[in-house]
């Protein structure tokens, strides 16, 4: 397909911006991260018109800054909470089916040492429940020879032997944009760089309830009114803000999670490495990632700005290679070995706990004034948090839709063309789950050379080419950071490669 077949993106948000405002929607999702997203795609799929917007770029707060697992999360079993813990296994196991070569399946291994904690029989028992919640068996107790195999770097020095698990592991940013993708082919209206100001009320004589907000266009300054049976605040750590115009009391508490991005050569992980750090007992973990190694992560009252970019601190960065240092003693790690770091804040109600990890990690879903905020949980539960907003919803809504049962979150697409591209079978595995019944269209838009990778990622050339044709890029940022992951997989940035990206992208 050539380049003329496809609107200019500003035209695009143009048309977007001017169907916002010719209509009252039955929901106004306020959030463009994984949250509203979620809600923008099964409101879409239950026929209601339901409008998203973003302030700054979709998934440009913490659903692109996690630690990219879609797991039940063992610690949260640790801590009891089971009914988080069956719903996310139940979860991965859907969106692994659902969305393969997006969510996949990813190995842990857990190495067993004489005197830590905890002992064999303990994870062993703990790894039982997780199992039997997800109604599988993928746990494994390998000895000493057989562990090293498959975790080779780590310390020998009173090792016993390890266990190994199933999680899974994402691409965050690509998930939400692949579910707004979808909502957007059910009708859904989605436009990013559209903040919310104020929210709309109607008059106190009729009740007072917000039926409304008011937007500010961060591309051109302009301000829009847009009215709406539902407004639904899916503002994740930022979602006191908009709850304190209507005069509520905050209850949430920032956490911040930073992690360390290393290259796959420096800390080689066949599969995840978890650990409990040394220092505090807190899981750790080191997983192979989109090419390099991820490492994660912290769990820190954020304190900061949320207008700034959270980011990670020197003693932040500091614990996590200390963990490194402790399972990996003879590779040396040190600061220079990282890549990139990124943080996400975590919004969890707050309970005035002195630990912060020991807050609960449920979503939370309020209805104040008619501003229905929802907030908190995971990005492994999102269809389940989408689908209790909907019910706490229902009420305001033209026709009860929530009871609809619920569907798979991504609908079938076609295999791609297995001849003549070159690709390998995984690469189009992770063509097909980035970009579902488009990844057919993105092969296509390919010039010559741009189905290679970009040395050191999975990358392919051609994705930024159809990122800035299509896939609303407004910044350099947007395309390097989120639509690409080239600004976190790249050392400094990417910059060495700017001007073979900008030759892609600018015309
Ligand atoms: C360090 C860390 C690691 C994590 N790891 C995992 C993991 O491995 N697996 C997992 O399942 N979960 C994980 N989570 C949890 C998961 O990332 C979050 O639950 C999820 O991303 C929250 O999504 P959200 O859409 O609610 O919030 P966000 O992604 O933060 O989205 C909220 C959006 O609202 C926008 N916004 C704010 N104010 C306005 C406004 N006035 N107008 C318009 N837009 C506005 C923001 O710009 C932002 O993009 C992790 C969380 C953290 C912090």
């Amino acid at each position: 397909m050539s380049a003329t077949a496809y609107a200019q993106p500003a035209q695009r948000r143009a048309e977007d911006l001017a169907r916002l405002t010719a209509q009252e929607w039955d929901i106004v999702v306020i959030g463009g991260g994984i949250t509203g997203a979620g809600i923008a795609l099964e409101a879409a799929r239950r026929g209601l018109q339901v409008a998203l917007v973003e302030q700054r770029d979709f998934a440009w707060g913490t659903s692109s800054r996690s630690s990219k697992l879609v797991h039940g999360g063992l610690r949260y079993l640790k801590q009891g909470q089971l009914g988080l813990t069956r719903d996310s296994v139940r979860e991965r196991q859907n969106l692994m089916r659902e969305a393969q070569g997006l969510v996949d399946p990813q190995s842990f291994a857990f190495a067993d040492y004489k005197g830590r904690k905890p002992g064999r029989w303990l994870f062993q028992l703990g790894l039982a429940v997780y199992d039997w919640l997800a109604g599988l068996y993928a746990r494994h107790y390998y000895a000493v020879d057989e562990f090293l195999m498959l975790a080779p770097n780590i310390g020998r020095k009173d090792l016993k032997g390890g266990l190994c698990y199933l999680d899974a592991k994402t691409d965050d940013a690509r998930l939400v944009l692949r579910v707004l993708q979808e909502a957007r082919t059910k009708g859904a209206l989605a436009i990013n760089y559209l903040g919310a100001q104020q929210l709309l009320r109607m008059p106190d004589e009729l009740g007072g309830a917000v039926r409304g907000v008011q937007l500010q266009d961060a591309v051109n300054g302009q301000s829009y009114a847009v009215q709406a049976k539902v407004v639904i605040n899916a503002t994740g750590a930022w979602a006191d803000g908009l709850r304190q115009q209507q005069g509520a009391k905050a209850k949430l508490r920032p956490l911040r999670g930073s992690h360390l991005v290393l290259p796959a050569w420096r800390l080689p992980v066949a599969q995840a490495i978890s650990l409990m750090h040394p220092q505090d007992g807190r899981p750790v973990f080191a997983f192979p990632w989109e090419g390099v190694t991820l490492v994660g992560t912290t769990d820190i009252d954020h304190s900061a700005d949320l207008q700034q970019e959270a980011r990670i601190t020197p003693a932040e960065s500091e614990y996590l290679l200390a963990a490194l240092r402790f399972q990996f003693p003879q590779l040396q790690l040190t600061q220079a070995d990282v890549i990139a770091t990124y943080a996400g804040v975590r919004p969890v109600v707050d309970t005035g706990k002195a630990d912060p990890s020991k807050e609960g990690r449920d979503h939370v879903v309020w209805m104040e004034q008619g501003l229905l905020t929802v907030t908190g949980g995971k990005l492994t539960t999102f269809r389940l948090i989408a689908l209790d907003a909907l019910q706490h919803a229902a009420g305001m809504l033209p026709h009860s839709h929530a009871t609809k049962p619920a569907s798979p979150v991504f609908g079938p697409c076609d295999a791609l063309p297995v001849f003549n591209t070159g690709l390998t079978t995984q690469q189009r595995h992770r063509l097909q789950g980035h970009y579902g019944p488009l990844a057919a269209q993105v092969l296509a838009a390919a010039h010559p050379g741009e189905l290679q990778t970009i040395a050191g990622t999975e990358t392919l050339w051609v994705e930024l080419r159809w990122a800035a044709r299509t896939e609303a890029v407004v910044h350099l940022q947007d395309l390097m950071l989120r639509r690409t992951r080239l600004g976190l997989l790249l050392r400094g940035g990417g910059v060495a490669h700017l001007r073979c990206i900008s030759a892609i992208v600018q015309p």
